[in-house]
């Protein structure tokens, strides 16, 4: 098979360190490499996995579909798009949907729809329209969502970028209320940060968002590509706080964990200011795609993946707050979407992923303080206490580790 490390470390270009493990395949839960070793996967593409590697139905509606009709562009209709986009809209009480790819594409079509309806309904002057956004988002790594990045990586090198963005504590409501004036036509939020370590901000945080956005007509954008479709325990995350978002963008685990599937779902008034020629994508709304969306959408509700994710996450939580170590700073989750912070005058969060990596379970630190995890929505309870146990043995070998070599971690 050949070194593969070797020849990615050789050809790819160096803006990702992976794990030194090498896939071949996966099923379910889990997945092997080319040694024939198996691994927990904990991380599930970030969401993207979250109906698990291989599963029959979504592996037996692509096939189906990619023999049938695969990709024919919107400038023709096609008869898998519309029963996908109805179902969607159904799902997520949402009036129109978008159809793109990735989850950067969705956010990108968001804010050009958001910052036309400013133009159009509210009348603010084109190019003036502000969007609030939060301290330590996520939402993708085009130049116009870096640009409004706090992380000064994603930005530094990259810019010019174009404004129109301002920054506010995530959890604040005042902060939100203070930060709009008569030209802020957007809040773009998630619900839950993922890339920022797993962040739960307050009980009736996005509820109170939600109401001032209402008041100061401002629309509320929730970005769910990561928490959305059953990940913290609900459909949508937006459901824990009671809130229907005027814009909802969805992405990842929409793919069924075999083809990109995103989208931007609004009401009437706010995605009818779109006009053809406005927007587009090539492959956004692909038969291939929405086959797989629309089966994904059944998978979800026939598995009862939400109920699912919310008793298992339960149990991940409790579980790993349960661990006694002196390593923890703190444990954050809401279903299964769960956060083990790190103190990093202890140790950083690569050592512990790379101690779960030895012991079969692959995860992934964020922010270099927080080791995330997210499993496929369909993992099995026994599983999951498995891995509970290695994540103690985990960080008790890091904690022996830096006890044999005072000052390093
Ligand atoms: C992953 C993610 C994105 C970007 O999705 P891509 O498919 O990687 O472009 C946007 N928003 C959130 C909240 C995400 O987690």
């Amino acid at each position: 098979m050949g070194d593969m490390i070797a020849l990615e470390r050789r050809h790819a270009a160096r803006n990702y360190d992976p794990l030194p493990v090498v896939l071949v395949e996966g099923r379910g839960a889990w997945v092997t490499d080319e040694r024939g070793a198996r691994y927990l996967d904990m991380l599930s593409a970030y969401s993207a996995v979250s109906f698990g590697h291989a599963h029959p139905r979504l592996v037996a509606a692509l096939s189906r579909q990619a023999s049938r009709l695969a990709v024919t562009s919107r400038v023709f209709h096609n008869d898998r798009l519309p029963p996908f986009l109805a179902r969607l809209c159904e799902r997520t009480g949402m009036d129109r949907a978008l159809p793109m790819n990735t989850g950067a594409e969705a956010v990108e079509t968001a804010i050009k729809c958001v910052r036309k309806w400013g133009h159009v309904a509210r009348g603010i002057p084109d190019g003036q329209s502000r969007i609030v956004v939060c301290d330590g988002n996520f939402h993708g790594r085009t130049t116009t969502v870096v640009g409004f990045s706090s992380e000064s990586q994603y930005r530094r090198g990259f810019g010019p970028f174009g404004g129109g963005f301002v920054v506010v504590p995530f959890g604040d409501a005042d902060a939100l209320e203070a930060a709009i004036d008569e030209r802020t036509v957007a809040f773009l939020v998630e619900p839950v940060q993922g890339e920022a370590g797993i962040v739960v901000p307050p009980p009736g945080y996005l509820a109170r968002c939600a109401r001032i956005c209402r008041r100061r007509g401002v629309l509320l954008v929730a970005d769910e590509v990561q928490t959305g479709l059953g990940r913290t325990g609900r459909f949508l995350a937006c459901e824990h706080d009671g809130v229907r978002p005027d814009g909802l963008v969805l992405g990842k685990a929409l793919g069924g964990g075999l083809v990109p599937v995103s989208a931007f779902l609004a009401r009437e008034d706010v995605m009818g200011v779109l006009e053809p020629g406005d927007h587009g994508s090539t492959f956004g709304g692909n038969p291939l795609a929405a086959a797989v969306g629309l089966e994904a959408l059944d998978v979800l509700e026939d598995e009862r993946l939400a109920e699912r994710a919310a008793r298992l996450g339960d149990r991940l939580v409790e579980g790993l707050r349960a661990i006694d170590s002196p390593l923890v700073r703190e444990v954050r989750g809401l279903g299964l979407l769960a956060g083990l912070d790190i103190d990093p005058g202890q140790a950083g969060a690569r050592s512990v992923v790379d101690a779960l990596l030895a012991r079969g379970i692959l995860s992934k630190d964020t922010r270099g303080t927080v080791v995330r995890f997210a499993p496929p929505l369909v993992v099995d309870r026994q599983d999951l206490d498995w891995s509970l146990d290695r994540v103690r043995e985990a960080l008790d070998e890091v904690a022996a580790a830096r006890s044999r070599a005072p000052g390093r971690s």
